[in-house]
């Protein structure tokens, strides 16, 4: 009786909304834009001091995105499509953030946002049928939808090192990095980590610190950005189909508008197989060199070894002393089981004499000090440390709110004991009127996250919508609907090789993470096929009230 009666106290004082949306990044803004559209009060709650999420809080040097830009952008919109043009093929940090500013003003969404509001617990009130959200900044919110748009990449991973509070000079995270810079001229600096934005900042802070130490635990296959205009091939296909060229992307593999490749690599000579290799090395794109080389690469892990060895070769050219060409050279992971990077004079930063790789798999790092770090073998004086260590993937950002508080009291956290479960990576079953945008168990980050939030958010809302149409006031997926989309993602895992690899995919790199696969492996247009047939064979899987 005492909870129920703080839970009416609260509702009493609280913002009333038909729907709240936490996170105001790629996922939140577009939400906001559909709710209203749809005719639904909304406001969004948001931790940071202004939109963009991702693009917010990852301001280190060299960030950038790796998805061409063309196609990591909103496509909801045409007219916005033509009133925004980016200046490179992948665009800066600084101008990812200008673009989601030039969103959010455009269709006047800041004005639904709080800012620097973080959303620390969340409670469904099964009597009045809404969630009460709890912030820790203004009035809690009371809704009938709750949305959690919180970013697969937002929780930074803190360090497992013993020791960093004894470290006298500077620390940094790359997914913290300070507003106005950081000054690191004539510094000793070190990198810790060699993920995608170790990868991307490595060359620049080489060129400023007096010294760089890069400690590296598992090497990444990086693959040339070749930066530069957007390619003249990719705008005039855009230019002239838009809306095919988008479809393309949705309906395709990865989100990007690419054929499914079926020549396998054994119907290739040598000759044929180096030359199609030559030709996407020199394109300079991920998702082209992911999907596009022969059909095999991604399922069998000797299509697969030819493109490793490849690119081995590649590494074993670009560095060079020929051991730390070796240390970089990844051997434990086929070749896309884990995020591959692009490189921007990356490897080539390794042969400037200010650049020293230590390989932590030989020497193991002990301890920071006061002054450093040391390994098993040796001590390194250091006046900054960079932590580019990454981040407790897909599930962090919703773990961090807690509890989340379903039907009968039951708490996300103990439901997702053993792992996330969830129906299509959007609902929970328990967990009534509650989605995920990019939860686990959907493409999210095995896709350009632009098409998948758009695919999200419009199913979401769509469904939303129609729901009030009909009268209902509650969605829920059913025991058995979850338990068979786990079953189905345990099948589309088999047929792919990140199954192989231990990485952020599968929560390896968070120390007491329960291991899995998190993403959806079924492909984005498969994917989106599915979420269709749920709605048109009459909400499939869902319980409605
Ligand atoms: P985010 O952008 O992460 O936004 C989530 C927001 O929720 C954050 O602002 C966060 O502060 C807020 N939040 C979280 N928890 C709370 C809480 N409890 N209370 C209040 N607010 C909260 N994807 C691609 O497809 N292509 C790329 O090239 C690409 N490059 C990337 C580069 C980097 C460096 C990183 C880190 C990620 C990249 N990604 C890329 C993935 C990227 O995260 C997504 O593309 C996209 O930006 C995600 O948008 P989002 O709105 O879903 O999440």
């Amino acid at each position: 009786a005492m909870v129920a009666t703080r839970a009416s106290e609260e509702r009493g004082t609280a913002q009333q909304v038909d729907v709240a949306v936490v996170g105001a990044g790629f996922s939140g803004l577009y939400l906001l834009h559909r709710l209203r559209k749809a005719g639904f009060s909304a406001v969004a709650l948001e931790e940071a001091g202004d939109v963009g999420g991702t693009w917010y809080w990852n301001r280190y040097p060299g960030a950038r995105c790796d998805i061409q830009t063309i196609d990591y952008s909103y496509t909801f919109d045409p007219e916005l499509e033509t009133a925004w043009t980016w200046s490179e093929k992948y665009a800066t940090q600084p101008e990812i953030l200008r673009y989601l500013g030039f969103v959010a003003d455009r269709y006047d969404l800041r004005r639904d946002i709080r800012f620097k509001t973080k959303v620390t617990e969340a409670r469904w009130d099964e009597k009045a049928e809404r969630w009460l959200i709890t912030t820790d900044n203004g009035p809690p919110v009371s809704c009938r939808h709750y949305i959690m748009a919180t970013g697969c990449l937002s929780a930074p991973k803190p360090p497992e090192i013993e020791g960093v509070k004894e470290f006298k000079g500077e620390v940094y995270f790359t997914g913290r990095w300070p507003h106005g810079g950081v000054d690191l001229k004539g510094k000793r600096v070190a990198v810790i980590g060699t993920g995608s934005s170790a990868i991307q900042s490595i060359p620049l802070i080489a060129e400023q610190a007096a010294h760089l130490t890069v400690f590296q635990r598992t090497p990444n296959f990086a693959l040339p950005a070749h930066n530069g205009p957007a390619p003249s091939d990719r705008m005039s296909l855009l230019k002239s189909d838009r809306a095919a060229y988008r479809e393309q992307a949705r309906q395709s593999m990865a989100g990007v508008p690419y054929p499914q490749q079926t020549v396998v690599s054994w119907q290739l000579s040598d000759a044929e197989r180096r030359e199609r290799f030559e030709r996407a090395w020199a394109a300079g794109d991920l998702v082209h060199i992911l999907t596009q080389l022969w059909a095999d690469q991604a399922v069998d892990v000797d299509g697969n070894k030819i493109v490793q060895d490849l690119i081995r070769e590649k590494i074993r050219a670009a560095v060079r002393d020929p051991e730390t060409a070796a240390a970089l050279m990844p051997d434990d992971h086929p070749f896309g089981a884990k995020r591959p990077c692009l490189d921007t004079n990356y490897y080539a930063t390794y042969n400037r004499p200010n650049v020293t790789l230590v390989n932590l798999r030989q020497e193991p790092i002990k301890a920071i000090t006061a002054s450093g770090i040391s390994t098993s073998s040796r001590s390194f004086d250091l006046d900054v440390i960079v932590f580019a260590t990454g981040f407790d993937a897909m599930t962090g950002a919703i773990r961090a709110v807690h509890p989340i508080t379903g039907r009968d009291g039951r708490s996300l956290t103990d439901v997702w004991a053993q792992g996330p479960q969830t129906y299509l990576g959007l609902t929970v079953e328990g967990f009534p009127n509650f989605f995920m945008i990019t939860g686990p168990g959907s493409p999210s980050v095995l896709s350009n996250m632009a098409v998948s939030i758009e695919q999200h958010v419009d199913w979401v809302v769509d469904r939303l919508a129609a729901l009030r149409d009909a009268g209902f006031t509650t969605i829920e997926p059913t025991e058995t609907a979850q338990a068979g989309w786990s079953r189905h993602m345990a099948d589309c895992s088999m047929l792919t090789l990140h199954r192989l690899a231990n990485t952020w995919y599968t929560g390896a790199n968070v120390p007491g993470k329960v291991q899995g696969l998190m993403p959806y492996t079924g492909g984005v247009g498969p994917y989106r096929s599915i979420c269709d047939e749920v709605v048109s064979r009459g909400m499939l899987g869902f319980k409605l009230t």
